[in-house]
C-alpha cells in the first residue's frame, strides 16, 4: 500500500487529496510521483482510468507559485472533451491554493473571448496543440515561463496529426523545465518524437489498473 502522506506534500495538500477520496495511490502514482516531485522528466505508459492525472497535476501544483500570475505549466491532450476532464481535475487537486487559474484553450471556438481571457491571465493552460500552436503564432501566448510541460495521451496525439505542433510548442518553452509524457501506447514511433523534448526521462510502463 501506498500512502499519499508518504509522499513529501504539505499538510493543506495532503488534507485536500483526502477530502477529493484520494486515500492510496494507484501504481502509476506510486511509480511515478516520487520522481516527478523530484523534478525529474517522465514517460510513464499506463491506460485510461489509472489515475494518470494526479500524477502530473500533483507535481506541476506542487511547483506553482500561486502568487506569480503568469503560465507556469502547459499539459496538450488531443480533444477538447479530455482537455475539460484534465481542467477540472486540475481545479479540484487545486482546492488548498488560493485562486489558482487553470484556462482551457481548444480549437472550434472563436479566438477572441481566448485572447481575452489570456489578456487576464492564469496560471496553468490545458490546451490541444492546434489552437496553442495559433495562439503562439499569433504572438497571444507566452510559454517563457513554463516549468512543467505535460503531453497527455501522447499516442493520441500523434495519430492526430499534430506532431508539427507539438515540435513547434516545446520550441516556445524554455530549455529549462521538466517535460511529463503519458501514453497508453509507447511503440519506436513516439519514443523517436519523443526523445529530443524529454532529458534522461525516468520511463515506468504500469499494467494494471491499480
Ligand atoms: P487516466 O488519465 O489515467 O485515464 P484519471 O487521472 O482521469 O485517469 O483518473 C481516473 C479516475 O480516478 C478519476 O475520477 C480520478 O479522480 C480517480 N483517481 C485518480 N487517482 C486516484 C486515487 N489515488 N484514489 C482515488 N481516486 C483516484
Ligand atoms: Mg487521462
Amino acid at each position: 500500500m501506498h500512502a499519499f502522506s508518504s509522499l513529501a506534500l504539505p499538510a493543506p495538500f495532503l488534507a485536500n487529496l483526502a477530502s477529493l477520496g484520494y486515500q492510496e495511490m494507484t501504481a502509476i502514482q506510486a511509480a511515478g510521483l516520487p520522481a516527478v516531485l523530484s523534478g525529474r522528466d517522465l514517460i510513464a505508459q499506463a491506460k485510461t482510468g489509472s489515475g494518470k492525472t494526479a500524477t502530473f497535476g500533483i507535481g506541476l501544483l506542487q511547483k506553482l507559485n500561486p502568487r506569480y500570475f503568469g503560465i507556469q505549466a502547459l499539459v496538450l491532450c488531443p480533444t477538447r472533451e479530455l482537455a475539460d476532464q484534465v481542467a477540472n481535475e486540475l481545479r479540484r487537486l487545486a482546492r488548498h491554493l488560493d485562486n489558482v487559474k487553470v484556462l482551457t484553450l481548444c480549437g472550434g471556438v472563436p479566438m477572441g473571448p481566448q485572447i481575452g481571457s489570456l489578456e487576464h491571465g492564469a496560471h496553468i493552460v490545458v490546451g490541444t496543440p492546434g489552437r496553442i500552436q495559433d495562439h503562439l503564432y499569433r504572438q497571444t501566448l507566452d510559454l517563457s515561463h513554463i516549468g512543467t510541460l505535460v503531453l497527455d495521451e501522447a499516442d493520441r496525439m500523434v495519430d492526430m496529426g499534430f506532431v508539427d505542433d507539438i515540435g513547434r510548442i516545446v520550441e516556445a518553452c524554455p530549455a529549462r523545465r521538466q517535460t511529463l509524457l503519458f501514453s497508453a501506447t509507447y511503440p519506436d514511433s513516439i519514443r523517436r518524437i519523443a526523445a529530443p523534448f524529454l532529458r534522461d526521462p525516468l520511463e515506468i510502463k504500469v499494467e494494471s489498473q491499480h
